[in-house]
């Protein structure tokens, strides 16, 4: 499994662009804009899906324009699907007043679900409380996981938005920390952690 980082979007969002190399076969995760970079970061390859680690408008106004140009299907869990259309649970509304998001969901994720691409597996885990419909990706064989906006280098993600429940947030977090082994988290902002790094703030 090869993984591009590419911060983009607004407010940089980090943009994963996960594939395997063999058969090219990709996905898009948290595409915050399709902009120069995310379109020569997915040049040749065969983009499967695209995979929102939640709605916030900062992880999806690319998703449109990439699933126009590749045929993608567009994957969020079935709890955050209301933000590909209401400004209220995206939150664009609260930083664009004229810009609004309409998008359509080719498949709704649940908890424990699996996304399967060239030898890539992506395993779902529903993680609420940044968001209703906030998940984290686990890649099991390669120990990486994608935390989108629940788990950061050094804390979790805010949780006085819309759909945001701090109860929540600190049942997600314990669940991540009770997995087992060392994993390489790629959180939606900023920059990359160690699970074990992490363990310490919440054990
Ligand atoms: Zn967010
Ligand atoms: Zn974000």
């Amino acid at each position: 499994m090869k993984i591009k980082t590419i911060p983009t979007g607004p407010i940089r969002a980090n943009c994963y662009v996960v594939y395997d190399e063999k058969t090219g076969d990709a996905a898009v995760i948290d595409p915050g804009s399709f902009d120069y970079y995310v379109q020569s970061a997915t040049d040749g390859l065969n983009v499967k899906y695209i995979i929102c680690t939640h709605g916030h408008f900062d992880h999806i106004l690319g998703a449109g324009e990439i699933k126009d140009k590749t045929g993608a299907k567009l994957l969020i869990h079935r709890l955050d699907e209301e933000c590909f259309k209401s400004s209220r649970a995206n939150l664009i509304g609260d930083f664009y007043f004229d810009k609004e998001i309409n998008l359509e969901a080719d498949r709704l994720l649940e908890d424990g679900d699996e996304i399967a691409f060239g030898d890539i597996v992506l395993k779902v885990m529903h993680t609420p409380g940044h968001s209703k419909g906030s998940i984290i990706l686990i890649d099991e064989k390669e120990r990486v996981i994608f935390t989108g906006d629940t788990l950061f280098a050094g804390g979790t993600g805010r949780t006085d938005f819309y759909g945001s429940n701090p109860t929540d947030m600190r049942k997600s977090i314990l669940k991540i920390m009770e997995l087992d082994g060392e994993y390489h988290i790629l959180p939606g902002h900023d920059t990359d952690t160690f699970l074990s790094e992490e363990r310490k703030y919440y054990v």
